[in-house]
């Protein structure tokens, strides 16, 4: 009954920056541009930082959205204009929530040699996209199940459930599956999930999934089976959520509904008042620019159902 799963392979993007970061985006693309309320999938690494000069983002905004750092390799110092200071490390969560505007910076520490990780977006609905900024750190105890090691960072899965809040209802997991092994997880009908493979090969029910591309489960399915087709240990990340029913505009860092909104985020940011975004403090260099918008409307994007 249930029907196949898409395979959403990944685009590069350089992130800028003198050497220049470039990470695999797998959402949004023009074939789907929200997975549940996740609308923003980067994978990157591993990288050799000495080589690629890691992770220097200066202060930029966010509205509309949380964002999720998840690290398999190396360190991140996060601050933001809430006043928050963290070091995002491997198998911790850092959700960021920008609701009605943020700024923040991510720089990989001298320490780190060898960057992996996501950056994940979460669309925020109506009633909360205006939400007050926040900021939740979790670590998650990883759980064992059959041939394979699990974090649930966000919502539930396998026995273990994530205490952070989250304003849709939201799958967010690490799974480390032993050399071939085999494991059907049980999974809310409502979700459609993603599965995104960092390392190996990996079966999704029926579709092999290579490094770096995203596997798309539509909704109806009350079970998963992941397969590691590898003799060695292999790593994804499985994203979940039920379908958000409404249309988005992404530009840039913002999320919106209307290209008026977005002009104006933009002002805001640029006016660099602190009113809407406050200010990063401890960041040694100027906020980001941003870019000149187009001088066609912008367009809202959603999943047809
Ligand atoms: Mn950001």
């Amino acid at each position: 009954m249930s029907s196949r799963v898409e395979v959403l392979t990944a685009r590069d993007v350089p992130l800028g920056g003198p050497r220049s970061m470039t990470v695999r985006r797998t959402l949004p693309q023009r074939a789907r541009t929200l997975i549940g309320a996740w609308c923003f999938v980067d994978h990157y690494g591993p990288d050799d930082v000495s080589v690629t000069g890691g992770m220097d983002v200066a202060p930029h905004p966010h509205t509309g959205l949380q964002t999720v750092s998840w690290l398999f390799s190396g360190e991140i110092e996060h601050r933001d204009s809430l006043g928050s200071h963290a070091m995002v490390r491997p198998g911790e969560l850092n959700l960021m929530t920008g609701g009605h505007g943020i700024s923040h910076t991510e720089v990989s520490t001298p320490t780190t040699t060898v960057l992996h990780g996501v950056q994940l977006w979460v669309a925020l609905p109506e009633p909360d996209r205006h939400a007050d900024r926040d900021f939740q750190h979790y670590a998650p105890e990883p759980v064992t199940f059959d041939g394979a090691r699990i974090r649930v960072f966000l919502g539930e899965l396998a026995g273990s459930a994530s205490p952070v809040r989250t304003f849709t209802p939201l799958l967010g997991a690490e799974i480390v599956l032993a050399p071939r092994a085999r494991i059907t997880l049980t999974v809310d009908p409502a979700f459609e999930h993603g599965l995104l493979v960092d390392r190996g090969a990996v079966t999704m029910s029926e579709t092999s999934l290579a490094q770096a591309e995203l596997g798309y489960a539509e909704p109806g399915r009350d079970t998963l089976t992941l397969t590691n087709d590898t003799d060695a240990p292999a790593r994804v990340i499985l994203l979940g959520g039920p379908p958000f029913g409404e249309e988005i505009i992404m530009w840039w860092n913002f999320i919106g509904r209307s290209t008026e909104e977005i002009v104006e985020a933009r002002r805001e940011w640029m006016e660099g008042d602190g009113r809407r975004f406050g200010v990063v403090k401890g960041y040694d260099g100027d906020p980001l620019p941003a870019p000149e918008l187009p001088n066609v409307p912008l367009k809202a994007r959603g999943n047809r159902p």
